[in-house]
């Protein structure tokens, strides 16, 4: 029987892997991964590597996530080092706590890689701090995917907010957010894509975002909060697309 490494494959470019992760991904003989995980990262996977697909995105028929812990365990049983990748990092909306679970369980030994969370890279590579003296000293970060199962309230005075998953229910989000006593005006940025060489940064407020505005697309990190315009008040960035001149 051989051991589960549940490994943060980090955003997407390769160079924010950790040491281990990189390790790992190089000498296993089964690689898991899901849609988010990109190119770069499993072409470093040895050439005999079993690689499987286990997304949600790519395919017709997806695999239920019962499907997917029960896929694992039974390449564990036969190889020596499974490595499971996921985007970002394992325990962040990601369902490692799951796997990691169902595995142990069955008497597997796993060891748990962190990966550096898409949230982590849409923040350095846009250049907009989560936390900056003076304007923010608190974060949160949450899932957007079901608007009405958040209790908004609480992220009222929460300085700056960071919602994965938010970019289909975006127009909900805000208005959730506006009903919860935000400021209309509060900027908002989407990163997409984040760290990859298709990286886009969309510019807004709150107050202007409707179904299809802006015009983003998923993967992206959405930023809520004036950290969102300390520095871009001061240069002007490379490679994004502003809606709102005065953000
Ligand atoms: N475990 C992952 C999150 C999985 S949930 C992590 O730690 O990042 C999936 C969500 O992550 C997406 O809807 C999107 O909001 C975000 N995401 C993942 N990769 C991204 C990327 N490269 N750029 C922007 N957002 C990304």
């Amino acid at each position: 029987m051989g051991k589960v490494y549940l490994v943060g494959a980090g955003p997407g470019d390769p160079e924010l892997l950790t040491l281990k992760a990189y390790r790992l991904i190089k000498e296993a003989d089964v690689i898991l991964y899901d849609a988010l995980v990109s190119e770069g990262i499993l072409s470093l996977a040895r050439e005999d590597a079993i690689k499987v697909y286990v997304g949600k995105r790519r395919r017709n028929h997806s695999l239920s996530q019962e499907e997917i812990n029960e896929l694992i365990y039974r390449y564990v049983l036969s190889f020596p080092k499974v490595v499971r990748l996921k985007g970002g990092d394992p325990f962040i909306f990601g369902r490692g706590g799951e796997e990691l679970l169902y595995l142990v369980r069955r008497g597997i030994e796993v060891e748990v890689v962190p990966g550096i969370s898409s949230f982590l890279g849409a923040s350095a590579y846009s250049n907009i701090p989560l936390t900056h003296r003076g304007v923010s000293s608190s974060f949160a970060v949450l899932s957007g995917h079901e608007p009405e199962k958040v209790n908004w309230k609480n992220y009222r005075d929460v300085e700056t907010l960071v919602i994965l998953m938010g970019v289909k229910r975006r127009k909900d989000i805000a208005k959730k957010l506006l009903e919860a006593g935000r400021d209309p005006k509060e900027p908002v940025a989407f990163v997409e894509n984040a760290t990859r060489e298709n990286q886009k940064i969309f510019f807004t407020r709150l107050g202007e975002i409707e179904e299809d505005f802006p015009p983003v697309n998923a993967p992206a990190v959405m930023l809520i909060g004036n950290v969102v315009k300390v520095v871009k008040s001061v240069i002007d960035l490379n490679k994004c697309t502003s809606f709102t001149d005065s953000v």
